[in-house]
């Protein structure tokens, strides 16, 4: 079987929290997101033997716990997904997946087949604005022909599946000026996702974008968020949700306590 391969990160401790995993990023994606940080990868082809990422993954083994498939969008890939999660699990590793939410069919069969441990699923803009996350994917920029409600029909199915197993979840919005991050947007994403994750406690993260490594010109010039505005964007989550973090270049991961912001 042949993976359509973009980069790989022998070892990681920021890709899962709290664990070292073995990366890798598959290629292509169905968005065009203007922030993507991996956008040399969203399209094109390295077709490479599945043999060769498994030996990579057997190389990191003495130092892991953990892989991780990233992308790009890694679900595009469903069976160089299965393969990889198969193999990493007869190894003893547990299995983390970072999604757009975009193909539930394919969360599903893996929550079916029992091959992953922790989803990571980005939420980019509110769910009831199907204009807003047209824009937030890149459907106006980069003239896409998805149909943003169709988008998120799909990720409300992804969410929806993931919230019914007992495997872990985490869901992040990466927020950019201007794109995504207003306190309304993070009240209404809140809101919406408080049915799906605030019962079983899984993680909200607010993530700092860095603009100067976007995949649009016009976004390169912007100035990040700042922690402190991040944290009030924490303050527009709180009424719905109470395991929410944010992610910050400065200082990583914080969970935020609602008592001394
Ligand atoms: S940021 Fe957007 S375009 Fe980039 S890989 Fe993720 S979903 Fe795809």
């Amino acid at each position: 079987m042949k993976a359509n391969y973009g980069t790989y990160i022998p070892i990681s401790t920021v890709d899962w929290h709290g664990k070292a995993a073995v990366v890798f990023f598959l290629r292509g994606c169905p968005f065009r997101c203007p922030y993507c940080q991996n956008y040399e990868i969203l399209t094109g082809s390295d077709l490479v033997d599945i043999k060769s990422l498994q030996d990579k993954i057997e190389s990191s083994i003495p130092f892991i716990s953990s892989l991780v498939i990233s992308g790009g969008e890694p679900l595009i890939q469903k069976n160089v997904v299965k393969e990889l999660a198969k193999f990493a699990k007869k190894k003893g590793l547990v299995v983390g997946i970072h999604t757009n939410g975009f193909f539930p069919q394919v969360i599903e069969e893996l929550l079916q087949e029992a091959l992953v441990d922790s989803f990571f699923l980005d939420i980019k803009a509110p769910l009831d604005d199907p204009e807003a996350y047209g824009k937030v994917i890149g459907c106006e920029e980069y003239n896409l022909t998805l149909e943003p409600k169709e988008v998120i029909e799909n990720i409300t199915k992804s969410l929806d599946a993931i919230s019914r197993s007992n495997v872990d979840l985490e869901v992040r919005t990466t927020v950019i000026r201007g794109l995504v991050g207003s306190k309304e947007d993070i009240a209404s994403i809140s809101q919406f996702l408080a049915p799906y994750i605030k019962g079983r406690d899984s993680p909200y993260i607010i993530q700092q974008g860095l603009p100067e490594n976007a995949m649009s010109e016009n976004l390169r010039n912007l100035k990040p968020f700042s922690r402190e505005e991040l944290l009030e964007m924490a303050k527009a989550a709180q009424p719905f949700l109470n395991n929410v973090w944010i992610r910050t270049k400065e200082a990583g991961n914080e969970r935020v306590n609602f008592e001394f912001i």
